[in-house]
């Protein structure tokens, strides 16, 4: 037990080890919190913000337990957090304080952590945490041209966009699941990032009537369905989806007020809440953003008749990918292993759904803790 100002929350499951690393030399001050390795080495990204606390770390290592429990992973949970302001850094102090991390880490990982891309850290982050350290293993997202050998067994950066393909399978699963049968269902997408704009891109390619995207500036709306290619070309262009000619500009907020098939929150948490609910008329939310909409929140809707797919369900494409990484896959079979893997956890939840009569997150959290569990027991077992 850490003494300090702090709370983690101790349990059965975790955290088995929290290690505090610091550096006068570069100035790194970071935690890493190993909630679970029962399933695996624990698997979960470095943020760097002034904030980052303990408390906070430990609480995104559990939602990596879980998340990699769910996702069918030999993977635990884990976090990190380096405490640094990233926009006060040259990129060369960053990229040193990266190193030096990779390098402090050295006794847990990648033995029991493997870092990965978070708030403020990215491919290049990653390449500097895997020099210092010295195991290609430590890290995954790292940038395509690092490889093991030349050509073989590279990175996978999180811009492959695997975490939307992955939203897309997990849609069309419970779509099918809804019993939404038309070809052209239409969708309205929260956010044009990284994920939004993959989950625009293959929806629309499998047919999809996307009616309505918005970003940080707004949302922009057709009935008859945007294109996703001029879509991206407007946003690469002027900077907002908004400046779209062939469309109506509406608030963010009204995107999910209208009258599609499939509701997808894909950018920023509690966009559905107490206030908006009753007005949401989509017939099924998938929760491409880490949790859009609070649980208790998610059941109403639920007793509602909108079925919500919750997000560590739809949106694990990304430690999946992670996983074909840590693997030495290429990009064309991470794909694949997307694809089989969240489809597959979609129907497994979705089937305890209906067979067990509970809700989504309820169904997921179970089938996750149940994992952890019987590894947990046959861990002891092999003492
Ligand atoms: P991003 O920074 O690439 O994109 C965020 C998008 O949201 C941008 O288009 C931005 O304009 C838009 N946005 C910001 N404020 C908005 C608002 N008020 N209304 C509408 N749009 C707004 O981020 P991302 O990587 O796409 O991540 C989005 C969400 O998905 C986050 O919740 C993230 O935690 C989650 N997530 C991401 C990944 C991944 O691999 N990138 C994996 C799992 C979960």
């Amino acid at each position: 037990m850490i003494e300090g100002d702090f709370m983690v929350n101790y349990d059965e499951f975790g955290p088995e080890k929290i290690v505090e690393v610091y550096d006068h030399r570069t100035g790194l001050h970071g935690y890493t919190v190993i909630d679970s390795t029962a399933l695996g080495p624990a698997k979960g990204g470095i943020r760097m913000t002034p904030s980052v606390s303990i408390d906070e770390v430990a609480k995104l290592a559990r939602t990596m337990t879980w998340k990699c429990s769910l996702a069918g992973l030999p993977f635990g949970g884990g976090k990190s957090g380096i405490v640094a302001d990233a926009k006060t850094l040259t990129q060369e102090q960053k990229l040193n304080i990266m190193k030096a991390f990779g390098k402090a880490l050295r006794p847990v990982s990648p033995k029991y952590y493997i870092a990965a891309p978070d708030m403020n850290t990215a491919e290049e982050e990653m390449r500097a945490f895997v020099d210092g350290n010295g195991s290609m293993k430590s890290a995954t997202g790292k940038p395509s041209n690092m490889c093991v050998k030349p050509g073989e067994k590279c990175g996978i950066p999180h811009e492959y966009g695997s975490t939307g393909f992955g939203v897309f399978h997990s849609t069309l699963v419970a779509l099918k699941y809804a019993k939404i049968r038309n070809a052209d269902f239409s969708v309205a997408i929260e956010g044009f990032g990284n994920v939004g704009s993959f989950v625009a891109k293959y929806l629309s390619e499998a047919g999809a009537k996307i009616v309505a995207v918005s970003d940080s500036k707004g949302t922009i709306y057709n009935k008859d369905g945007l294109k996703f290619q001029e879509l991206a070309d407007t946003k690469a262009n002027t900077g907002s989806v908004i400046n779209h000619e062939s469309g109506q500009k509406l608030s963010n907020d009204a995107l999910f007020e209208l009258d599609v098939d499939v509701l997808i929150p894909s950018a920023i948490p509690d966009v559905i809440n107490e206030n908006n609910m009753d007005r949401v008329k989509a017939k099924m939310i998938v929760e491409a953003a880490n949790i859009p909409i609070k649980p208790e929140i998610e059941k109403k809707l639920h007793d509602k008749g909108i079925l919500v797919v919750p997000d560590f369900v739809a949106n694990a494409g990304g430690v999946i990918s992670s996983y074909a990484e840590y693997k030495g896959k290429n990009p064309e079979d991470m794909f694949k292993l997307v694809e089989k893997k969240v489809k597959a956890n979609t129907k497994k939840v979705l089937k305890r759904v209906k067979a067990d009569k509970i809700y989504p997150r309820d169904a997921a959290m179970g089938i996750a803790v149940e994992r952890v569990r019987t590894a947990m027991i046959k861990r002891e077992a092999e003492k």
